[in-house]
């Protein structure tokens, strides 16, 4: 067994230009960190996802929503938000997005690679029902948590989000689903303004921590752990799915937290000896934010050798 390393080149046309954050030197950064690690490199299973369909895309998605965004790249690009844009590659970029998840959790099943981690972009726990948000265009994690459920007719999938920003579009997209359990960790108060502690999505299956900026780092590890276990107590999950967005490290430009890459070490370990009891060990992790790009690089090189 061992761990899948999956990407698109597509996932590098969505061009935001470089004064966003969320450009294309973020994956291009992980890519090579990745390379610079011969070890590392060599133990990979490195793959190419694959392009998501409009029929898995509307998994989580309204497919007037999914049309407007095919349209607005056929047409050259569109701003789609405040802070999104597409451009004439985003429909290829954003559906490699989810395909390269849809393709970790295939793996997954197949156990070809238990666990694995998507380098894509755009990011995707932003993104609703029928609109784009905050750099997000489809919810790359949510359509995921779907097909795991109604195509590959998992029973419980569980879904840790630990970027700095809460993924109101995840919950948004998976909270009426009760098999699907949804820890989100995040500064409060930051965009996008959701996520309270007491919002528990309709049937309780969402646990949101809320958290102050500039806290000693064990207080972030130790509440998203106590989440998870407390999210688990009564629910075994088939597959775990994790959110993984780095902009919760110290010194994001885009967060607040202190979080140091031996955090995010801690944390997979944590995830993965809890999935090897659950589900023989399998967690799909896919990038969502992260806007120092060295940083990003050094980050997932140390995610990939905890998921290994
Ligand atoms: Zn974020």
């Amino acid at each position: 067994m061992t761990t899948a390393f999956i990407s698109h080149a597509d996932c590098g046309r969505h061009d935001t230009g470089w004064n966003h954050p969320e450009h294309v030197g973020r994956i291009r950064a992980v890519l090579r960190g990745v390379g610079r690690d011969p070890e590392l490199f060599m133990a990979l299973d490195h793959r190419e996802g694959r392009h998501a369909t409009p029929d898995e895309l509307v998994l989580a998605h309204d497919v007037r929503y999914v049309e407007r965004v095919r349209a607005a790249a056929a047409k050259g690009g569109e701003r789609l938000d405040a802070d999104t844009v597409a451009s004439e590659g985003s429909w290829d970029a954003a559906t490699a997005g989810v395909g390269s998840v849809l393709d970790g959790v295939d793996l997954a099943l197949s156990d070809v690679a238990v666990r694995s981690f998507c380098a894509v972009r755009p990011p995707g726990h932003h993104a609703l029902y029928e609109s784009a948000m905050g750099f997000c265009l489809f919810g790359n994690v949510a359509v995921a948590a779907h097909y795991a459920r109604k195509i590959k007719r998992l029973d419980r999938v569980l879904i840790v989000d630990w970027d700095v920003h809460h993924g109101n579009g995840t919950q948004s997209l998976v909270e009426h689903d009760r098999n699907i359990r949804f820890v989100s960790m995040h500064q409060w108060p930051w965009y996008p303004g959701t996520g309270a502690r007491d919002d528990r999505g309709p049937h309780g299956n969402v646990w949101n921590l809320p958290m102050a900026p500039a806290l000693e780092r064990d207080v972030y590890v130790s509440a998203l752990l106590g989440a998870v276990d407390e999210a688990t107590r009564d629910f075994t999950p088939d597959l775990v799915l994790i959110s993984a967005g780095f902009d919760s490290m110290a010194g994001d430009p885009l967060g607040g937290f202190t979080l140091e890459i031996d955090d995010f070490s801690r944390l997979t370990r944590e995830l993965v000896s809890r999935a090897e009891q659950w589900c023989g060990g399998r967690v799909v992790s896919a990038l969502e934010g992260g806007y120092a790009p060295d940083r990003l690089g050094e980050v997932s090189v140390a995610h990939l050798k905890a998921l290994l």
